[in-house]
């Protein structure tokens, strides 16, 4: 979908923001790693192009889930460190190495298909995955850990990392982290060397296991002013948001008792009421069940009523307001406030899921009050 910048709808994005919330975890933590910072998904939806250019001499490299984002990155002209989270097609092994990516090598039999493929890797740097108890990709034993290291150096590739993911860095219960973290050292015990850069923090563990941060950090969501636990435990320090959602009204008019809104005709109203149109829907992201939610307008939460549809949201307001009278989705308006947990706890999701919906038709502005 091509953005729209047509449209008074539009995502604004505090750079400073990332910025300080780059500051104050890099500040807490207890040793100095390497901080990459996670840009996958379009940066959370904050535009990863924009983001990736505003951080990139601040952070040692990014992290991407797959060839395509690195590549929408390197011809933005990013020249840092990429390193590609996911598995890729063995085929496209070449394209990455082309491409100045680090990637991540989760299994021998993934391996050596790319051997197949591409008998010589030299110039392929490469970070091992270990599945400490994630259950997705990664290797569990250190036979095949060893296994893997040795045929990618007869290969001609560098192994530079090693990493692993948390379950439940973001929950009270230690239990599984800590035996998530014993699994790793265990296995970085038994092999032949431990390589360069050593990783499991993501923002969860950054902020929640400021002691175990090895010697780099992957952080996603805290950076963009998140908290990644979904409500669990609070933030040790304050974050800065960085995103706000807005629009203009486009339509404002008086519908009378019984008359009914959208779709469905699943409202009507009960008096004469002030009924105004957003140019935002369901294919902005803004989802059909956020019917009920409320935004803000003038300081004040106004009800979604009717039906969202593809292109339009319907709220009421408590009187007549005049065309383009700014509405705030996601963010501050006036002394109120919508959080993306707020957007999220009605949807019965998670903020990184509100997030990562937004979709291309809104553009992203930035600000950047340095
Ligand atoms: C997405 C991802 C991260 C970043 O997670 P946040 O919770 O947003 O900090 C880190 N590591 C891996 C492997 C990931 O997939």
């Amino acid at each position: 979908m091509i953005p729209s910048p047509h449209r008074p709808t539009r995502i604004r994005v505090d750079l400073e923001a990332i910025s300080s919330n780059l500051r104050q975890i890099k500040n807490h933590l207890s040793t100095h790693p390497k901080v990459y910072a996670v840009v996958k998904a379009n940066a959370y939806g904050h535009g990863a192009v924009a983001v990736a250019q505003f951080l990139k001499d601040q952070v040692d490299g990014f992290c991407v889930s797959n060839l395509d984002e690195a590549l929408e990155l390197r011809k933005a002209g990013i020249l840092a460190p990429i390193l590609l989270l996911g598995v890729i097609c063995p085929e496209d092994v070449s394209l990455a190495r082309e491409n100045n990516c680090r990637i991540t090598v989760a299994s021998l039999a993934w391996l050596q298909e790319v051997l197949t493929h591409y008998p010589n890797l030299s110039g392929l740097v490469c970070h091992l995955k270990v599945d400490s108890g994630m259950g997705r990709i990664g290797m569990r034993e250190a036979r095949e850990v060893n296994q893997v290291m040795s045929l990618l150096e007869q290969s001609g590739a560098v192994v530079e990392g090693i990493f692993t993911h948390f379950a439940t860095a973001d929950e009270a219960d230690k239990t599984q982290y800590n035996q998530q973290l014993s699994c790793f050292e265990n296995l970085l015990h038994q092999l032949p060397y431990r390589p360069l850069v050593v990783h499991t923090s993501n923002s969860a563990a950054s902020l929640w296991h400021q002691e175990t941060a090895f010697t780099a950090v992957r952080l996603g969501l805290a950076l963009y002013g998140l908290n990644p636990s979904n409500g669990n435990l609070s933030l040790p320090y304050p974050l800065s948001v960085a995103l706000s959602l807005e629009t203009k009204l486009v339509h404002v008019k008086q519908l009378h008792q019984n008359d009914t809104v959208g779709y469905g005709a699943s409202y009507q109203a009960t008096a004469d009421e002030w009924i105004a149109t957003l140019p935002i829907g369901y294919a902005d992201g803004w989802l059909r069940a956020l019917q009920g939610f409320q935004v803000l307008l003038d300081g004040q939460a106004c009800p979604i009523v009717g039906r969202i549809s593809m292109d339009q949201t319907t709220i009421r307001l408590p009187r007549a307001y005049p065309l383009g009278q700014q509405v705030t989705l996601i963010g501050k308006n006036g002394d109120s406030l919508i959080t993306t947990e707020q957007v999220a706890n009605y949807l019965g999701t998670i903020n990184y899921e509100v997030l990562c919906l937004l979709s291309d038709r809104i553009p992203r502005y930035y600000v950047c009050h340095r």
